[in-house]
């Protein structure tokens, strides 16, 4: 049955020097047993719900909403709609997502189908070992990401699942408010997906995701293997 289907992986591999969020703590591994001295080989790892490509539960916003392990399985495995401005912003790192690009992006390809996964491609992923480049200056981010009136659009009009991005978050780095988090997905029960990569291999439409995020009781986020399958 998935013979015809293309597997991508989505996910910035997990290591300790993976680029953070500013002030948020490194991920942290350590041996415990080892094949030579135990038999068998294990490690401890701790990390920040929001580390590497990871998922955003509504409860990290808003009180009282769905966490890692209360959000629907349905909501993550979604079709996956690709919109690519890479091109369309260049090197602006304080470019966002436009309303006149999602209907650009549907006079192209048709509607925005509902309960999908839209996945944001600013092409930032090329620098997510460069966090200079990522993240901007020390202190001063700046990162592309979705705009107000796009996100509240996708999210109103086309009942959005989630929203993934391929820079350290869904609102861009110059707005410490984050209004899409805190007024427009969140509240409305959207999850997010940041820090993806590889969205270059995925077709604006047609493919699915599968968001592999820990069932972590009470989470706010995880660090999520995140799968694309292509028809
Ligand atoms: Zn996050």
């Amino acid at each position: 049955m998935l013979e015809n289907v293309k597997v991508v992986d989505l996910t910035i591999p997990l290591g300790t020097d993976i680029i953070m969020w500013p002030g948020a703590p490194s991920p942290e591994m350590e041996t415990l047993v080892t094949v030579s001295h135990d038999g068998y080989f294990a490690r401890r790892v701790s990390f920040f719900e929001h580390t590497g490509t990871h998922f955003d539960a509504p409860c990290h916003f808003i009180e009282g909403t769905a966490t890692t392990d209360t959000i629907s399985v349905d909501s993550l495995v979604r079709p996956a709609v690709v919109i690519d401005i890479s091109s369309a912003i260049g090197n602006d790192p304080d470019a966002v997502l436009t309303l006149e690009q999602v209907e650009d992006f549907e006079r192209t390809h048709g509607e925005i189908p509902f309960n999908a996964a839209i996945l944001l491609r600013t092409g930032w992923e090329d620098f997510n070992t460069d966090s200079l480049k990522y993240c901007g200056p020390d202190g001063d981010l700046h990162f592309p990401g979705f705009g107000v009136d796009a996100a509240r659009f996708l999210v109103e009009e086309r009942h959005a699942a989630g929203l993934g991005i391929d820079t350290l978050g869904i609102d861009p780095g110059n707005r410490p408010d984050f209004p899409v988090h805190s007024q427009i997905s969140h509240p409305k029960g959207l999850w997010h997906l940041e820090n993806l990569q590889n969205l270059k291999l995925l077709p604006p439409l047609g493919a699915w995701i599968i968001v592999g995020v820990l069932p972590l009781v009470g989470g706010s986020g995880s660090p999520a293997r995140v799968i694309a399958l292509l028809p």
